[in-house]
């Protein structure tokens, strides 16, 4: 079985080939075919906008026994009523950098002026479809707090502000074996495998 994901982030690329590729599973990136077509995240929702993504790169698809797998994914404060949410990518700015974002959300924070901790959970919204356009959907979050004193290198975004519940690092002091089988995406690509595992 093929599966291309529909992303041009390859941090996620490599997180999800992480848990997903087998012998039984090939996994390709949108870059790996003709790229990933340009989409306007319209919807308010992860889920809707991982949608709008996989349909994106589904009606670019070549392959007629091929697998579309799309992640729309971001960070929820709850101080923050939720926010960054489904803008994390463009918090700071249509092209704003991981760096941008992090700052931006920072100083939010500061603003905000409320008590520490500033509880927040990662989100992934997963989507896959097949050529037929039939459609499998799951979610996986991960619980944490965001930390003022940026640490780590690993990961992308906001992981080295965010601090998974039970870990005295960041996200992003995390080896990628130990984020995924914590995170809000290794949380979601475990129910797809088992989604996978039926079809
Ligand atoms: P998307 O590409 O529109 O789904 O936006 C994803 C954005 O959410 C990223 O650019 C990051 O800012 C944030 N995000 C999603 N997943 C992660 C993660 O695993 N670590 C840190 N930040 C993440």
């Amino acid at each position: 079985m093929n599966l291309y994901i529909a992303t041009n982030n390859q941090h996620k690329v490599d997180e999800i080939k992480a848990v997903l590729s087998s012998d039984d599973l090939n996994v390709y990136s949108a870059s790996e075919l003709d790229g990933m077509p340009y989409v306007d995240e319209t919807e308010n929702t992860f889920n809707g906008n991982a949608l709008l993504k996989a349909k994106a790169l589904a009606a670019q698809l070549v392959d007629p026994n091929g697998y579309v797998l799309a992640d729309d994914s971001g960070l929820m404060v709850n101080v923050l009523g939720g926010e960054p949410g489904v803008c994390s990518a463009r918090y700071a700015g249509e092209n704003a950098s991981d760096d941008d974002n992090c700052k931006k959300l920072l100083n939010a924070l500061k603003s905000a002026n409320k008590q520490s901790p500033y509880t927040a959970r990662f989100v992934c919204s997963l989507v896959m479809l097949n050529g037929k356009g039939e459609l499998h959907a799951c979610e996986g979050t991960s619980e944490g707090e965001i930390v003022f004193d940026a640490k780590g290198e690993n990961g992308f975004g906001y992981d080295p502000i965010f601090k998974p519940n039970g870990f005295s690092k960041t996200m992003a002091e995390l080896t990628p074996g130990e984020k995924n089988a914590i995170s809000h995406r290794g949380n979601a690509l475990k129910k797809l495998k088992q989604l996978l595992s039926g079809i």
